[in-house]
């Protein structure tokens, strides 16, 4: 955790929460790996004041061994309305982006960082992030990725726990957690809508994620 984020997390009076959530997946390893007590328990999560305004939690979707593992940031509304990430025009192109390097959605698990939709689809609070983050790391101890791809700025920057802008994040090898996952960076889909000429860049960023999953995608 860098300095910043630290100290703003300390002010917040986080920095217990996230003892108490590591304290809780220790002692909780059992049941934190059976997928579905697991989304149950995430179903019924009152942690942060994101649960009050949530239609569902949205847990994630694709398959338990799959080598990739696609983080974004949280539901939006249509997520929230379905209870599955990244659906939608973003999640149609998505999809569009793993066909090109010969995965499908059903290969791959995916899943956001937060699992409860923030109001008007704003940014998370440092907060709802930190109270958040134990149910990912948890899924990715479930999952046990060969390679992470952190999708948009702020999956990429609160994941990686870094204030560098996303354009400088891309291209660069990163790796997450004690495990040392394997960890690289792209653009949202969203945002690719809304910028198409940053497509090219994009795909850039899936080649070098093919090329990291090397064998494991044969
Ligand atoms: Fe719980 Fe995460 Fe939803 Fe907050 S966003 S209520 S921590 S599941």
């Amino acid at each position: 955790m860098n300095h910043t984020r630290a100290q703003s997390l300390a002010v917040m009076g986080v920095e217990v929460w996230l003892r108490r959530d590591v304290a809780e997946r220790v002692n909780s390893t059992n049941n934190a790996l059976d997928p579905a007590e697991f989304a149950a328990e995430v179903a019924g999560c009152t942690r942060c004041g994101l649960h009050k305004e949530r239609t569902q939690t949205v847990f994630g979707v694709g398959d338990l061994d799959a080598n990739l593992l696609i983080i974004g940031e949280a539901p939006g509304a249509e997520e929230d309305r379905v209870g599955e990430p990244f659906v939608g025009r973003a999640g149609k192109l998505l999809n569009s982006m793993l066909r090109a390097i010969g995965l499908s959605r059903e290969q791959v698990y995916i899943a956001n960082m937060l699992k409860c939709r923030p109001p008007g689809n704003r940014d998370p609070s440092v907060e709802e992030v930190a109270q958040c983050a134990a149910f990912l790391d948890r899924q990715i101890d479930m999952i046990k990725p060969s390679l992470i791809l952190a999708v948009g700025r702020i999956a990429a920057q609160n994941i990686l726990q870094q204030t560098t802008p996303i354009g400088k994040m891309r291209g660069q090898r990163y790796t997450y957690g004690e495990k040392q996952t394997p960890l690289i960076v792209t653009y949202h889909p969203a945002y690719l809508l809304r910028s198409p000429r940053e497509k090219r860049k994009a795909w850039a960023d899936l080649m070098l994620a093919k090329q990291l999953l090397g064998d494991s995608m044969l």
